[in-house]
């Protein structure tokens, strides 16, 4: 089993690509979570020819819009800026991206709240997208991506790797050329994988399925429309209930012979941890305890609990 592959920016890899000279190294994703994800560095600025270290850049609103301009020479980088990322999307997916981090605030990586300055100077607007993630989620919404400073909240980075885990399987599942076979058979191994974590994402998955088989299209074009609309469903963060939801579905679906006196541990572990006084890793152990007590943990609940970054930056299963 190959790891996910992330493209991230470079600087968060501890290049020292920035403006100034200076890095910004991202120490949990370069040095812990390195070791179960593969990590391809890009500096768009580098990319496109700007030197290190160089004048600062940012985004203007101008009549035609946002712009990407370089303050000290009045350069406008927008035109090399697009089409070095669509260039660089599209090689990067070519190589086999699971998803992409990219650094915060900076008007070429940002991916919200980036900066936009005014014609006249003064406080600028904080609404702005960076070049690169404009393009790239235009181009390739299937691939999940996040900048760095929402990794530092456990949940969220969890649920960013799950998506991320989520798409590497997909990718892995249609290396050899996807049938309709094989994606509801991807389909069908996901579901409590969707029903933890999105609200009707299991239901409307099937649907993009059925309708664009009936439509006939090919699979791949289905395939694609369904990793689209998952990473779409995919797109807020878990509800505990929903999660505790999804474990007793697991529990009931193991239908291994267990005395009522276990049972009812796992039960009400998973009631401690929907009340928020457990963490989740609680009743998923039991769980995959007692499927592997009774033989093989089955891959839909291997798929259930993703490796989760601890409280100490480890990666761990829970
Ligand atoms: S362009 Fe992106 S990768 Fe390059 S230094 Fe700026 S934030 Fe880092």
């Amino acid at each position: 089993m190959t790891n996910p592959r992330l493209a991230v920016s470079a600087c968060l890899l501890g290049s020292k690509v920035r403006y100034n000279g200076d890095a910004c190294e991202f120490r949990p994703l370069s040095r812990r979570w390195s070791e179960h994800l593969d990590l391809l560095g890009i500096c768009p600025e580098v990319g496109i020819g700007l030197g290190v270290p160089r004048p600062t850049i940012r985004l203007s609103r101008g009549d035609d819009g946002v712009r990407l301009v370089q303050p000290s020479s009045g350069e406008d980088l927008t035109d090399r800026m697009v089409a070095w990322s669509e260039k660089t999307i599209e090689s990067l997916v070519g190589l086999g991206i699971d998803g992409v981090v990219l650094k915060k605030d900076s008007p070429s990586c940002g991916i919200e709240r980036v900066k936009v300055h005014g014609r006249r100077e003064g406080s600028p607007m904080r609404n702005g997208t960076g070049i690169f993630p404009m393009v790239a989620q235009a181009l390739h919404p299937q691939v999940p991506m996040i900048e760095e400073g929402r990794l530092n909240d456990a949940e969220q980075a969890e649920h960013f790797l799950s998506r991320v885990h989520f798409h590497h399987r997909w990718r892995l599942a249609g290396a050899e050329g996807w049938t309709a076979a094989r994606l509801m058979a991807f389909h069908n191994e996901h579901k409590l994988f969707l029903v933890a974590r999105t609200a009707d994402g299991k239901r409307r998955l099937g649907r993009v399925i059925a309708e664009g088989f009936d439509a006939g299209k090919p699979a791949s074009e289905v395939a694609l429309a369904y990793m689209i609309e998952a990473q779409r469903s995919l797109g807020n963060l878990v509800h505990r209930g929903r999660f505790a939801h999804a474990m007793e579905r697991a529990l009931a679906r193991l239908g291994v012979d267990v005395a009522p006196g276990v049972r009812q541990d796992i039960i009400t572990s998973i009631h401690d941890y929907r009340r928020g006084l457990l963490p989740r890793m609680a009743p998923m152990l039991l769980i995959n305890h007692l499927a592997r007590a009774s033989g093989e943990v089955p891959s839909w609940l291997g798929h259930l609990a993703q490796p989760v970054p601890s409280s100490t930056g480890v990666l761990r299963r829970v």
